[in-house]
């Protein structure tokens, strides 16, 4: 469990480091380094689920988290929301982001 926060590295901070989302990356991790592992990959997870296609990557860049470990956080979050919903039923892997890019 590490409590040193992550410095974000993405173009934006650079940047512009008192933008909206300078900020916003600095509150994410400035959350993270409190969490223990567990919460931190399925925290970013969540986010990963909020923000679609692309995320992943995004997110790992921002966290520091490595992309499997987001993708398995995301996946622990579907699977929370899921059995937290009695009643609704999904198909198996209805809720996942496509990974194929069809081509136009
Ligand atoms: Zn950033």
């Amino acid at each position: 469990m590490s409590e040193i926060e992550h410095q974000c590295t993405c173009r934006v901070c650079c940047d512009h480091p008192s933008s909206r989302t300078a900020k916003e990356h600095r509150a994410i991790n400035r959350v993270l380094s409190t969490l223990n592992e567990k919460s931190r990959r399925r925290f970013v997870g969540l986010l990963a689920l909020q923000r679609g296609r692309g995320s992943v990557e995004r997110l790992s860049e921002i966290t520091g988290l490595s992309r499997p470990t987001i993708r398995r956080g995301r996946t622990e979050v579907q699977k929370v929301e899921r059995a937290g919903t009695a009643g609704r039923v999904r198909r198996r892997g209805a809720g996942r982001l496509r990974v194929i890019r069809f081509a136009a």
